[in-house]
């Protein structure tokens, strides 16, 4: 069963005016889906009528079998209390009260919090030294993570965020997106509105809206493990080919359309930006060399195997390389007899099963 079903979803004003027409779709438990679409399509009213703060003209939310419409009022209280965390865009901190305080009170969504556990959830958000800041004495990323610690206070099982990275500068941006990134790999569900497709491709799923309609649900096109991976090859050739370890990250034209990737992938610890330069860590390097030995084995078995032309190479190589296991690449590599270059003639990282082989062909 879905954790939330959406069905025949409309919200009707004046006019008429559709800010939501006829929505159906559904978000399995453990889900990260980006609600994407221009300004004015719906969105917010979609997530607003998911967290019970409105309700359709028409239509019907399910989540966890129950129709949120025939919650009582002291149902719908507990709903958000205890399975939600709502992060808006605006910030709603309440202005004489400082980041602790906020985060206990957490008003209107949840219940008292104590300051003990308020104070964890901020220091998760990197905000230890800010406790006692009142929010305009709080950078507008702060005060974003400080909504987002009292959002999860009550660790909540659905998180609804909307554009909870608008406004805000790359660096926060980032670490933003890396506490959600967080709360989906601890399981939770999340459903993000956002108009940012770089933001919206570190979701699983994305379903578009314009005009109230749903008009497109699509995949992801890079899987975010394999665009990690493809990210990674760019830095490893752009190094090889420069001999360089730091390279300017403003030669790789890939690094700003994929920044908010890039900079997850440094708080994993692939890879550091430091000053504007990129160099793979120990762990990055490691993953770099067995991906691009991986494609370019894959490159030559075609080659060999298929007798495949050479510019299909590469294209196919992409297409089989995810499926292939370190053993079965060792394997690959074994019946090959160990070759030491790609049939474009680049070399191909050794593996452990090339170790006393040096007499190898090229
Ligand atoms: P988005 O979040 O995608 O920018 P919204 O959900 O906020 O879009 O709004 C969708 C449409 O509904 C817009 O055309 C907006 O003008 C209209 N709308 C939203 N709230 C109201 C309201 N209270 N009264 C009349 N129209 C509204
Ligand atoms: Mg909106």
């Amino acid at each position: 069963m879905p954790l939330i079903e959406v069905e025949g979803l409309t919200k009707k004003y004046e006019g008429p005016v559709y800010a939501l027409n006829r929505a159906s779709f559904a978000v399995e438990k453990g889900e990260w889906v980006a609600v994407m679409g221009p300004s004015g399509s719906g969105k917010s009213t979609l997530l607003n009528i998911l967290g019970c703060l409105d309700a359709p003209t028409e239509g019907r939310v399910i989540v966890e079998g129950r129709d949120l419409a025939q919650l009582s009022p002291a149902e719908r209280a507990r709903f958000r209390a205890e399975k939600l965390g709502f992060i808006f865009q605006q910030h709603h901190l309440v202005p004489y009260l400082t980041a602790v305080e906020n985060v206990m009170l957490a008003q209107y969504f949840h219940s008292m919090a104590e300051e003990g556990e308020a104070a964890e959830a901020l220091r998760g958000a990197g905000l230890g030294d800010r406790l006692h800041h009142l929010p305009s004495q709080l950078s507008g990323g702060e005060q974003q993570r400080v909504c987002i610690a009292r959002a999860l206070i009550n660790q909540p099982q659905l998180v609804l965020a909307d554009e909870p990275t608008g406004n805000l500068d790359e660096v926060n941006q980032a670490l933003v997106m890396s506490m959600i990134d967080k709360l989906h790999r601890e399981g939770r569900t999340v459903v993000m509105v956002t108009h940012d497709p770089e933001i919206g491709r570190m979701a699983e799923r994305r379903i578009e809206l314009h005009h109230g309609r749903l008009t497109e649900i699509s995949v992801a096109p890079a899987h975010e493990q394999e665009l990690e991976d493809a990210l990674l090859k760019v830095v490893w050739k752009a190094q090889e080919a420069g001999g360089k370890p730091r390279l300017p990250a403003a030669a790789l034209p890939e690094f700003i359309a994929n920044r908010a990737t890039f900079l997850l992938m440094a708080q994993e610890g692939w890879l550091r930006i430091d000053a504007g330069h990129l160099m793979l860590t120990h762990d990055g390097q490691r993953r770099a060399d067995y991906l691009m030995r991986r494609h370019r084995l894959a490159e030559r078995l075609l080659f060999e195997t298929f007798e495949m032309n050479e510019d299909r190479l590469h294209d196919n190589a992409c297409k089989i390389e995810h499926g292939l296991s370190s053993e079965v690449t060792d394997k690959i590599c074994t019946f090959l007899n160990h070759p030491r270059t790609c049939p474009h003639g680049d070399p191909i990282p050794r593996g452990v099963c090339c170790l006393g082989k040096s007499e190898i062909r090229n």
